[in-house]
């Protein structure tokens, strides 16, 4: 909570500096304690009592008027990926390994400089909260913070936030209501059956056919989910091992499934449940499935939605409306599960290397124009 009173604005806050020094120390989804006591030392400097460790790392920061209004969350993301960087620049990462390559560093910065201008001129009427999640690269972190009783009691009214999207023109608004980003899941199914020489494979149980089989049915899976945007990706397949002499006995299958549609995901999750036990059985294989990092669609409130495109439009940003739904996945689906909020994206540039690639660094340039975005969105419904 943040007393009207007390004026701590940090002049000496650069969020570019910021946003440098998380980059060149980035930490792994449900490891990111020292990423979150940087973005808790910050906040305390502004003045504000952030309340901390929320579903894991995660950081809540309450920002009253006074006055009675609306109720505003926005919310930023700050773990990293295991990815190796590749990169020349000064802020490149000194934890070997993991990078900042889905650009969380700039979200955090985003909203650590929108903090800091509320530190100084705080919504007029109502509340604003700012989130700061933990753990959204593996589907988490969302989930576990609204376990927590201290998000439990708080009923936004909107919540917003944002991801940087390349491919699109730099700082163009990129939203939509309904389905903005898809549901998603992958799944490892292993099969065991039992080995033998490879001179006499009758007398194991190899999981080859049931492999050949599995891949086929998930390559031709999606035909049959005509109505929703559906895809599957065939990501890692293990067969035995690498020696001449033995017919296999164990197998590995691992595939992302994805749908703009929560029940046809989990219409083509019973299925194939289904056809990996039936193959299992046919081939007398014991067979276990595991879904792994799973995340609903994100949807967008159709009223929020409006909110953010006004105030695009009054900062005169470019707002493009794409007609399908993002592809990826992301955790705010969690939040706007019981929220009304909207998910937007700001263009990179559109030759901007690709999210999650070695050579990706979030531009700094986004991070004022976000950060004006979500102050108009405050002074449209709070001032
Ligand atoms: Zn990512
Ligand atoms: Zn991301």
């Amino acid at each position: 909570m943040k007393n009207n009173m007390t004026v701590n604005n940090d002049i000496n806050f650069n969020p570019v500096r910021f946003r440098h020094h998380l980059h060149r120390y980035p930490e792994l989804s449900l490891q990111e304690h020292k990423t979150a006591s940087e973005i808790t030392d910050q906040l305390l400097t502004f003045g504000f009592e952030p309340k901390t460790n929320i579903g894991g790392y995660g950081i809540l920061v309450e920002i009253k008027s006074g006055n009675p209004g609306p109720i505003t969350l926005l919310r930023a993301d700050f773990d990293a990926l295991p990815i190796t960087e590749k990169s020349q620049h000064d802020h490149v990462s000194r934890n070997h390994g993991c990078m900042h390559a889905c650009g969380h560093d700039g979200h955090v910065a985003s909203l650590l400089a929108v903090a800091n201008q509320l530190s100084q001129t705080p919504p007029q009427s109502g509340t604003v909260f700012l989130l700061f999640q933990p753990a959204e690269e593996i589907g988490v972190g969302a989930k576990k913070m609204l376990q927590d009783p201290r998000l439990k009691g708080i009923q936004p009214d909107a919540v917003y936030a944002y991801h940087n999207l390349p491919g699109y023109p730099l700082g163009t608004v990129v939203v939509k209501d309904g389905v903005f980003a898809c549901a998603s899941t992958g799944v490892m199914i292993t099969l065991i059956g039992k080995t033998s020489h490879a001179a006499k494979p009758e007398n194991g149980h190899s999981p080859a056919p049931a492999v050949a089989r599995l891949m086929d049915y998930l390559h031709h899976m999606p035909e049959a989910f005509k109505e929703a945007f559906s895809l599957v990706t065939l990501v890692h397949v293990n067969v035995g091992n690498k020696g001449f002499g033995t017919s296999p006995g164990r197998a590995e299958v691992m595939a992302t499934i994805r749908s703009s549609d929560n029940y046809i995901l989990n219409y083509m999750k019973r299925n194939l449940l289904d056809f990996a036990q039936k193959q299992a059985d046919c081939y007398q294989l014991e067979m276990q499935i595991e879904w792994i990092e799973p995340f609903n669609a994100t949807m967008n409130n159709p009223e929020t939605t409006k909110n953010v495109i006004t105030a695009a439009q009054s900062l005169n940003y470019d707002v493009v409306i794409p007609t399908e739904p993002m592809r990826w996945s992301e955790d705010m689906g969690e939040f706007l599960q019981q929220w009304p909020g909207t998910l937007f994206c700001i263009g990179s540039g559109t030759d901007h290397p690709e999210l999650h690639n070695p050579d990706y660094d979030f531009p700094d340039a986004l991070i004022e124009q976000s950060s004006r975005l979500f102050l108009q969105l405050i002074a449209q419904s709070h001032n």
